[in-house]
């Protein structure tokens, strides 16, 4: 029963009529654990220390660029029950099809700002970075909240299993409130996810290397990847799922039995000859709203991110498109051609 006297439970019932999973509140006090975390995560990987102190470091300490900020809400969504495209959807990571961030014609979307405007109804000031990548490390937030539970393989989990995604939101009053998860741990023997990492950047559990993972080689990182990981990256354009399809937490988690606005057309972009000839045009307008990680003017990673996949899962028909990327006008498309033509020996 909820008492609608009390304002941490009204934002709770608020957040789950809008669709939400689950919803929880912590101090931000709380995050500065998340600073101790990135420590011992950077331990083993010095050469991560700069990115991780520029990109990482601040979630922890989200007073510190909002200075009102008191609390946060940190709310979970569930997006296992879509149905994923035929033949093409393992190239992507699945959470990718179903991203909601800049999808203004999703249901998801727009529940975001009517919680918005909600919580200004209450008469809170809250912010919710809705460009970027968030105001703080959900996933540790979220399990804060306990709402969850992070895994072995870094990722969050709740009764849907991995495949979920969270929203939060600072706001400037002091506010708690914390659940209790009712999930197992990892076994202690389980190394199915580690196994399954083809790079291993899942060095040892709850440590990921980013600088390996293929999510990251093959969307964020403005460079190509190393050389000894290319053929590691298997098919995979644009993220890799593979620690989270082979952790048994996921049995029976994804439904699929939704449509989700326009996956069937962007699919439809998505074969690896249509990724390799996709234009400027068509990547601005319907590819980089979609997949944003790869930033407006890296359309050349998609290039070469088709070439990989090609090379590691070639067939005859690919041949041309390796031999012209040969001459291609960007020097990192004509580098990863010549690398997957010595490969293929072509
Ligand atoms: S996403 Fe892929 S590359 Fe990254 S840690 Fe998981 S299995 Fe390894
Ligand atoms: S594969 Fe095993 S160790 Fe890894 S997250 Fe799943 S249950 Fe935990």
């Amino acid at each position: 029963m909820i008492n609608v006297n009390n304002i941490e439970e009204l934002i709770k019932k608020k957040a789950l009529e809008l669709g939400y999973e689950a919803c929880g509140i912590i101090k931000v006090e709380e995050m500065k654990s998340y600073a101790e975390r990135l420590n011992e995560n950077v331990e083993p990987f010095p050469e991560l220390k700069s990115i991780y102190k520029k990109l990482l470091y601040p979630y922890a300490v989200p007073q510190e660029s909002h200075e009102w900020a008191k609390s946060i809400i940190i709310c979970v969504s569930r997006y296992g029950q879509y149905k994923l495209p035929d033949n093409i959807s393992s190239q992507i990571g699945k959470h990718y099809w179903f991203d909601v961030r800049k999808a203004k014609n999703t249901e998801e979307y727009n529940n975001r700002i009517l919680f918005d405007n909600y919580l200004n109804t209450l008469g809170l000031k809250a912010f919710r970075d809705d460009l970027g990548f968030g105001t703080t490390a959900y996933k540790w937030a979220a399990q804060k909240a306990g709402l969850g539970v992070i895994r072995k393989n870094s990722l969050f989990y709740t009764n849907s299993g991995s495949w979920v995604v969270m929203d939060s939101w600072l706001v400037d009053k002091e506010m708690e409130l914390i659940d209790t998860p009712s999930l197992k741990p990892c076994p202690n023997a389980c190394t199915k996810c580690q196994d399954a990492c083809r790079t291993k950047a899942l060095v040892k559990p709850y440590t990921v290397n980013a600088l390996k993972c293929i999510t990251y080689l093959t969307s964020i990182a403005d460079d190509l990847p190393p050389e000894e990981l290319r053929e590691k990256i298997g098919g995979c354009i644009y993220g890799c799922d593979a620690c989270q399809d082979a952790c048994p937490m996921n049995k029976n988690c994804l439904s699929e039995e939704e449509d989700f606005p326009d996956v069937n057309k962007i699919a439809e972009y998505m074969s690896l000859e249509n990724v390799f000839n996709m234009d400027d045009k068509i990547f601005r307008e319907i590819i980089q709203p979609k997949f944003w990680y790869i930033r407006e003017r890296n359309l050349w990673k998609w290039k070469a991110n088709s070439i990989i996949a090609m090379a590691n899962n070639f067939e005859s028909k690919y041949e041309k498109y390796l031999k012209i990327a040969c001459d291609d006008e960007h020097e990192k498309v004509r580098e990863i051609a010549k690398w997957a033509c010595a490969k293929l020996s072509i």
